[in-house]
């Protein structure tokens, strides 16, 4: 089956190109060709001027289209999420696990393990955000649940389930053999609700650290002798950075301090999502508690914020519009950049031959159009 999509505009690893060609091989990327007309595809689609981009990559996504991952960890649930959060051009995701209890983060990699054997469109594998995280730190996470990454746990975490698991822990809850073996298991491990040091979080980066969790939020931050989870997330070269662009976790200002700080391709957008997002939610519960959706906000009964009501493409438009990065750029914080944090580059995450045809479709003022995964439409 070879798709030929012409007529648009294409993010390649050039920039963004007009007057070419997009070839799809059977779920693949064949080619990117100069001529606008191609002879023998077995369907032709007319992008109509419109920009097609890397499909969106969302590595914390908590919930969606009315439900929330922890409330009912099952493959109905992923499927349910991936759909809601489809609409606005994410083609992979990792559903979220806040902090739970172990055999609800068991059920949870199970479901997720089941929902990637059935070939639910989109699921990556899971993000463990907890409970290994920092008291003073955790935010809405439920006290309750928290606990240190022992060796019961990492055997746990470090179970096979046919896709990308990440975790979020705080590195002082842990030790840095621990954190060594979850990498060296294929565990992409993410400092996050942390108030680790500068000088804490040095030895966790050696040992296999590979990125920080909404970087600003729940974490350490920047002082004038101490420069925290901001400053070493900030000063370390490699590490990847993830970013709630929502107008309300971190300040537009403070948000663009940090772009001038780093190399623009070691930062990732999320969502962080809610499931509000693809829904006319106004409240749901997690874990008992009731969470309001305020606008554009989310808020617990303390009003302190639990998550976001954030899409992809929203997050790439604020990127833009809020923070003054190019679309280039903001599209790959979006796609390239998770995916190489995710150390899937080599199967997605870009328009180029060999990679799967992950894409989405947006318009000028970056609204979703129509995306395919593995070149199947939506
Ligand atoms: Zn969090």
């Amino acid at each position: 089956m070879l798709l030929a999509f012409r007529n648009g505009k294409i993010l390649t690893e050039a920039g963004i190109e007009s007057g070419r060609c997009l070839l799809v091989r059977d779920g693949h990327i064949e080619a990117i060709s100069g001529a606008r007309e191609v002879v023998g595809a077995d369907q032709t689609i007319d992008l109509d001027g419109h920009l097609l981009a890397p499909g969106f990559i969302d590595t914390q996504v908590n919930g969606g289209g009315g439900v929330l991952f922890n409330g009912n960890p099952s493959v109905e649930s992923i499927a349910t999420i991936g759909r809601a959060h489809r609409r606005f051009g994410t083609t992979g995701f990792l559903p979220t696990l806040i902090s739970d209890d172990l055999h609800v983060v068991e059920q949870a990699i199970l479901a997720v393990r089941e929902a990637i054997a059935r070939g639910v469109p989109g699921v990556l594998g899971i993000h463990i955000e907890g409970p290994f995280l920092s008291n003073e730190r955790r935010g809405v996470h439920d006290a309750s649940k928290l606990r240190v990454l022992d060796e019961d746990a990492m055997r746990l975490l470090a179970t096979p389930h046919g896709g990308v698991t990440m975790v979020t822990l705080a590195p002082e809850r842990t030790t840095p053999a621990i954190i060594r073996a979850l990498t060296d298991a294929g565990v992409i491990v993410s400092a996050g609700h942390t108030n680790a040091t500068y000088d804490e979080l040095q030895p966790a980066l050696e040992a296999g650290v590979r990125g920080f969790t909404h970087l600003f939020n729940a974490m350490s931050q920047l002082g004038n002798r101490e420069p925290g989870a901001v400053g070493a997330a900030l000063a370390h070269p490699d590490s990847w950075l993830g970013l709630i662009v929502d107008g309300y976790h971190v300040h537009a200002e403070v948000l663009k301090i940090a772009l001038r700080a780093k190399r623009h391709d070691r930062f990732m957008l999320v969502s962080d999502a809610m499931p509000s997002v693809g829904a006319d939610v106004k409240e749901f519960r997690i874990q008992g508690r009731i969470i309001t959706v305020d606008g554009d906000r989310i808020i617990d009964d303390e009003g302190r914020l639990a998550g976001a009501h954030l899409d992809m493409a929203s997050a790439v438009r604020n990127t833009v519009n809020q923070l003054g990065v190019s679309l280039t750029d903001a599209l790959r914080m979006a796609s390239t950049n998770p995916a190489g944090f995710l150390k899937l580059d080599g199967r997605m995450g870009r328009i180029a031959p060999g990679q799967r045809a992950d894409l989405v479709l947006v318009d000028e003022e970056l609204s979703v159009l129509r995306s395919w995964i593995g070149g199947l439409a939506d």
